[in-house]
C-alpha cells in the first residue's frame, strides 16, 4: 500500500516536478538505466523559450491570485519526430475553456507550434508532460501563455505498471447541479485545482494513491485528474459530463473511439460506488499515465481484466 499520493505533475497541477530528482537540470536516468534524460523546458507565448528557470508571470498574476485561467496537460513520446499526443483535442479543449471563462480565445496555431517546439527534443524512447496554461494575466496586462515540458514522473510509470488503490471522497454536489449552473465553469479545466489536489493528500492519509469523487446522490463523478471507465455486462462504460459538470477527458473519448472501431460496445451510464465494486475490471483515464487499473476502491480488492487493460493502454497512450 502506497504511502504517498498519486501525484502526477502532468495532471496534477498542484504537484511539484522538482520533487522528482529526475527534473532536476542535467540528471541523466539514462545512466541508471532508465528512459532518455528530458531537459526540463519552458516557453512563454508570444516569446518562444525561455531558459526554464526565468521569470514568466508576474506575481500579482489573476491565474496565480484567484486560479482565473485554464490549463491542459499532455504527453509527449519522444522520437524523431516526437510527437505530442491529442494535441489537437487538447487545444480543442483549451479553447473550449477559455470560453467559459470569457477569456480571449487561444490561437490555435501558435499554441500548436510552441508545443511542438518544446516536444521537438524529447528523445526516442523517453516521455515527457507538457503543460499549457492560459491565466487572465496580471490586472491591465492582458492574458499570460506559457508552456512547460519535463520528465515524466516515476509516480506515473508506476502506476501503470501496477495500478492505483482509490478512495471514493464526497465533492459535496449534486450530480445533476450544472445544468442550471453554467457560472460555475463545469466541464472547463480552469486552474483551480487546490480541492483536487487536497483530495489526492486525503487519499494518501487513507492510504491510498489516488481518488474518485462522489456527489451528493452517492453517484461516482470522476477522479481528480481522470476519467473513470469500467467494464460490465460487456460493454466499456464511463460516467456522464455536462449536467454533472465533469471534464470530458480527451483520454476517455480516444479510447472509445478506439473501442468502438474494434467492434467493443461502449456507453455512457450513472454509477454509485457499489456499481463499480460489482464491475469487472475499473480503470482512471488521463492523458499522461493513460488509461490505469484499478486495483483496489475503498480498500476492497476489485475484478481485474490484465488483457482488456493492454488494450485500453495502447489505445490511450496511441
Ligand atoms: N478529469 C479531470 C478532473 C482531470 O483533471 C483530467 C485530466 O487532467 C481528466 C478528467 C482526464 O482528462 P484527459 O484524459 O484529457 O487528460
Amino acid at each position: 500500500m502506497s504511502s504517498s499520493p498519486a501525484t502526477d505533475p502532468a495532471t496534477d497541477p498542484g504537484a511539484d516536478p522538482s520533487a522528482d530528482p529526475s527534473a532536476a537540470p542535467g540528471a541523466d536516468p539514462a545512466a541508471a538505466g532508465g528512459p532518455p534524460a528530458v531537459r526540463p523546458r519552458t516557453a512563454v507565448l508570444g516569446r518562444g523559450e525561455v531558459p526554464w528557470d526565468a521569470p514568466v508571470a508576474a506575481a500579482d498574476d489573476l491565474g496565480l491570485s484567484r486560479g482565473d485561467g485554464v490549463f491542459e496537460t499532455l504527453l509527449v513520446r519522444g522520437g524523431n519526430p516526437a510527437r505530442v499526443v491529442g494535441l489537437q483535442a487538447h487545444l480543442e479543449r483549451l479553447e473550449r475553456s477559455a470560453a467559459a471563462l470569457e477569456l480571449p480565445a487561444p490561437d490555435r496555431a501558435a499554441w500548436g507550434a510552441l508545443a511542438r517546439e518544446l516536444a521537438a527534443g524529447v528523445p526516442a524512447g523517453a516521455e515527457a508532460t507538457l503543460r499549457l496554461t492560459l491565466t487572465r494575466g496580471a490586472p491591465g496586462a492582458g492574458p499570460t501563455g506559457l508552456a512547460a515540458l519535463r520528465p515524466l514522473p516515476a509516480e506515473t510509470l508506476r502506476a501503470r505498471e501496477r495500478g492505483v488503490r482509490v478512495v471514493a471522497l464526497a465533492r459535496g454536489t449534486s450530480a445533476h447541479l450544472h445544468a442550471e449552473a453554467p457560472w460555475l465553469l463545469g466541464g472547463a479545466k480552469t486552474l483551480s485545482y487546490a480541492v483536487h489536489t487536497a483530495a489526492l493528500r486525503e487519499a494518501a492519509r487513507r492510504g491510498a494513491d489516488d481518488a474518485l469523487f462522489t456527489s451528493t446522490e452517492g453517484l461516482v463523478l470522476e477522479g481528480p485528474t481522470a476519467t473513470v471507465l469500467w467494464w460490465a455486462g460487456g460493454r466499456l462504460l464511463t460516467t456522464p459530463a455536462g449536467p454533472s459538470g465533469i471534464l470530458e477527458g480527451t483520454t476517455q473519448r480516444a479510447v472509445f473511439a478506439a473501442a468502438g472501431a474494434e467492434g467493443l460496445p461502449t456507453g455512457v451510464e450513472e454509477v454509485a460506488v457499489p456499481g463499480l465494486l460489482a464491475a469487472e475490471a475499473v480503470w482512471l483515464a488521463s492523458s499522461v499515465r493513460g488509461a490505469v487499473e484499478v486495483t483496489h476502491l475503498d480498500g476492497t480488492a476489485l475484478a481485474r481484466r490484465p488483457e482488456l487493460t493492454r488494450r485500453l493502454r495502447g489505445w490511450a497512450l496511441a
